[in-house]
């Protein structure tokens, strides 16, 4: 890989500090001066000293936010925050993007990373990643939701749900529930609840996989994640 993108990813600074690095002969390649940012080094073979300490080079980055209603789950956007503008520039550097998408709307769990293998994974529709979601319905959800839901429920667009598992936590003419599903369709978790007259008035995702969103996370606030939790996700 090029030395001035190993550099600003190993957290030497952005792109234009990490070339006056570069230009100032603090940067050693197996011993010899590098002064060009897109000469290519091998991190796990070459030696490569900055102000003669030796670089610990990081490739990925994974990143747990509790995601607050308002911003997007986007890299960029004309309008609109994004996830990716609540981060610290050091962690931008990576280039991470969300995995999958929650609606502006939605709260909770979100992975942020650049390790684009382990994206597709989750995502693919064949891996039915499990996804549980607490939310707050307008009306009264009752056992015949949760058989239909189990069944599969059709959507707006013809589409029949997977078996989807629900869990009424409390009934009345609002009522709290987690559901938990295993595809990632366009507003699932609000076009199942139309498709059985009901409203979503608050969501919030829970769980991914393995990965428990943080409750000591407020909302926009994010952590890496620890070893055991990307062994787990892996
Ligand atoms: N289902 C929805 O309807 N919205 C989300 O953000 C996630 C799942």
């Amino acid at each position: 890989m090029r030395i001035d993108k190993l550099l600003s990813n190993s957290g030497y600074g952005s792109r234009k500090e990490v070339k006056k690095i570069l230009k100032n002969g603090s940067v050693l390649v197996n011993g010899e001066a590098v002064k060009d940012g897109k000469q290519h080094v091998d991190p796990e073979k070459d030696s490569v000293l900055v102000f003669g300490e030796e670089v610990q080079y990081r490739e990925f980055i994974y990143l747990m936010m509790n995601k607050p209603a308002g911003v997007i789950s986007a890299t960029e956007d004309d309008r609109d925050e994004t996830v990716i503008d609540l981060l610290e520039a050091e962690d931008t550097i990576f280039d991470p993007f969300p995995v999958g998408r929650l609606d502006k709307d939605t709260e909770g769990l979100l992975l942020i990373t650049n390790d684009g293998q382990l994206a597709h994974q989750l995502l693919a529709p064949k891996k039915h990643v499990c996804k549980t979601y607490f939310a707050v319905i307008e009306g009264n959800v009752t056992e015949k939701d949760v058989v239909d839901f189990q069944k599969g429920v059709q959507l707006d667009d013809g589409y029949v749900t997977k078996p989807g598992f629900l869990n009424i936590l409390k009934s009345g003419l609002r009522s709290d529930i987690e559901l938990t599903i295993t595809e990632g369709k366009f507003h699932q978790v609000k076009r199942m609840f139309e498709a059985v007259g009901k409203k979503v008035v608050y969501l919030k995702r829970l769980t991914m996989g393995p990965l428990q969103l943080d409750d000591s996370l407020q909302l926009g606030e994010y952590r890496e994640l620890t070893e055991e939790e990307i062994d787990e996700l892996k």
